[in-house]
């Protein structure tokens, strides 16, 4: 069980979008705003729960296309909420540098949208109405922040730390970083030993009860995991894109989802890293079919579906 102040409400979505979170007060503040598939429905919320009051910031814990997909939408509906991004991207996005910014790589899509604030590790940003702690989190992304809230112990932790399983390490595909750095997170996480963690996917879960030691302890393990057979991160990431791919696309005639196979550089990447000894259509069949066998994509014959 876990408990958050009143003016802090959790929006937990599925699994294309992210979790975010509305800070209420004088000066309304949104973290983390779902995927651009859900755009609409994300500002529906937050103007159903603002009540007529304007949105004042948007804050990021990181830039993927799940996490800031919203964004674009909701400084149209309130265009003068300042918008927070993590200090070193945000030049990549007043530029609108798609490769920085990573989705081009993965072959994601996320709408255009502009930011005027940078989060600096080591600085506090006051988003709705609490004072946030802003710390670096690389790992998952190597420019990810936590924003952390030390008078109530409240941890928005994006995709740092999941109650259930970790997140692709996305700095060990790319090169420019390793599993090392998610694991000093996990420390950091452990160190500021907060009461409740809002993660950016799945619901959020507390001290009580021990369920962060028990998530800790998994995360843990699992990394370590990946340090010892980083071919079993490979083919757990390509796996993580492919099914992000169909939850956004959901249907994809048989030509169209072999071309964006064909065209993710990220998958290309994972081939290497995974099976090299394996030709890319032999590699390919080998990830996609434990997808298809159990349920996770679904095909007729002239498309492939989305099993969920
Ligand atoms: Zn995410």
């Amino acid at each position: 069980m876990h408990a958050l102040p009143s003016d802090l409400i959790v929006f937990e979505r599925g699994w294309l979008s992210s979790n975010n979170l509305l800070c209420l007060g004088d000066a309304p503040a949104f973290i983390d705003t779902g995927h651009t598939k859900h755009a609409a429905d994300t500002v529906r919320r937050v103007r159903d729960a603002l009540g007529g009051r304007p949105l004042a910031d948007i804050a990021h814990t990181h830039l993927h296309s799940d996490h800031c997909g919203g964004t674009g939408a909701l400084q149209a509906a309130w265009p003068a909420v300042r918008t927070w991004v993590p200090a070193p991207s945000l030049p990549h996005v007043q530029a609108w540098d798609q490769d920085a910014l990573t989705f081009g790589d993965s072959g994601q899509r996320c709408d255009r949208f502009s930011a005027g604030h940078a989060l600096v590790p080591g600085q506090a940003v006051r988003l709705g109405a609490h004072e946030w702690q802003v710390l670096a989190a690389p790992g998952h992304d190597a420019l990810a922040v936590l924003l952390f809230e030390p008078r109530h112990g409240i941890l928005m932790a994006g995709d740092a730390m999941w109650e259930h399983g970790v997140g692709v390490i996305f700095p060990h595909i790319d090169g420019s970083g390793g599993f090392e750095h998610f694991t000093d997170t996990l420390a950091l996480i452990e160190r500021l030993d907060p009461a409740v963690v809002i993660p950016g996917h799945g619901a959020p879960f507390g001290r009580e009860g021990g369920a962060i030691q028990a998530a800790m302890a998994r995360a843990r393990a699992r990394i370590e995991q990946f340090h010892a057979h980083p071919a079993a991160h490979a083919l757990y990431a390509a796996k993580v894109l492919i099914k992000y791919q169909m939850l956004d696309a959901e249907s994809m005639a048989h030509a169209d989802f072999q071309h964006w196979l064909e065209h993710a550089p990220a998958l290309r990447t994972l081939h290497r890293q995974h099976r090299p000894d394996l030709d890319w259509h032999a590699w390919l069949a080998l990830v996609l079919a434990p997808l298809f066998g159990k349920g996770v994509l679904r095909r007729d014959e002239t498309h492939v579906h989305d099993g969920a």
